[in-house]
């Protein structure tokens, strides 16, 4: 019996071990200092609808956590193995700018199309919560007005981009607090999964289709990439560097022992 609490608060521990490792890393400097939902964002990752054991489901699930961690195989995140082959290369598909991420979702090229996802999805947003309560007037405006609708990088708002990405702003989350957690959680589910199809079929898998015709007509296969593999690392002047507001006390682990706090809790609110 004891074994069996123990093994559990381990794991436990093991799991928020690795979710501080996660929180700490450069790249979500900005939601060190937002405040976001992790508990409905980890439980939208692992998608409450789905049994998660086909292969299908399971690099689906890989593939959203590389989006999460800003994964993406752009030509400035290529230039970290082969420099000597991507070095000058900018966005395919404006030409003008480096390829980062955050470019993938602000380049021009892609304006009009990411406009018509982030309309569309807003409005199955709309339809989803009309179709648990009548009057949806009040939630409806309390959304218009959060800044996660903006299509633009931006390191201390939340925009679209987090939302691509699939971090639940708490502001985002709250606006739905009056429907059943259920509700709730069905109905960013459907968003999440919504938008996260429409981003690959429209803007990212072009893309990466494009890159491909293009780089086979140059002869450039992987076989011929690795003989230009960096040999020293490389530093990108676009690296998100900033460290600041990390934990490394595993504060929330220590409140859920001592006071009994919902773990993810202390993430949530540490910046308000
Ligand atoms: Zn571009």
């Amino acid at each position: 019996m004891i074994e069996t609490k123990l093994q559990k608060f381990l794991t436990t521990l093991s799991h928020y071990n690795g979710f501080e490792k996660f929180y700490n890393l450069n790249q979500n400097q900005k939601y060190r200092n937002l405040s976001v939902d992790w508990s409905s964002t980890f439980t939208i990752l692992n998608d409450v609808s789905d049994k998660g054991t086909s292969m299908l489901s399971h690099h689906r699930k890989a593939r959203k956590i590389k989006l999460m961690l800003e994964e993406l195989p752009t030509i400035e995140h290529l230039k970290y193995s082969f420099l000597e082959v991507y070095d000058g290369w900018k966005c395919p598909c404006c030409g003008l700018d480096d390829e980062t991420f955050d470019h993938v979702w602000t380049c021009t090229a892609h304006l009009g199309t990411l406009i018509q996802i982030r309309n569309r999805s807003k409005n199955l947003l709309f339809d989803l919560i009309a179709e648990k309560i009548e009057n949806i007037d009040d939630i409806k405006s309390l959304l218009e007005t959060l800044d996660m609708w903006n299509i633009l990088y931006d390191s201390n708002h939340f925009t679209f981009i987090d939302l691509i990405k699939g971090i639940i702003p708490s502001s985002f989350s709250t606006s739905l607090s009056h429907l059943k957690k259920s509700d709730k959680l069905e109905i960013l589910q459907k968003f999440f999964d919504s938008l996260y199809d429409s981003v690959n079929k429209d803007i990212w898998y072009p893309r990466c289709a494009w890159m491909e015709e293009f780089e086979t007509s140059l002869g450039l296969d992987l076989k011929e990439k690795l003989k230009y593999k960096n040999s020293v690392p490389y530093f990108s002047v676009h690296r998100k560097i900033r460290t600041d507001a990390r934990v490394t006390t595993l504060e929330g682990i220590r409140r859920h022992i001592y006071f009994g706090e919902i773990i993810f809790d202390y993430y949530n609110n540490r910046i308000s």
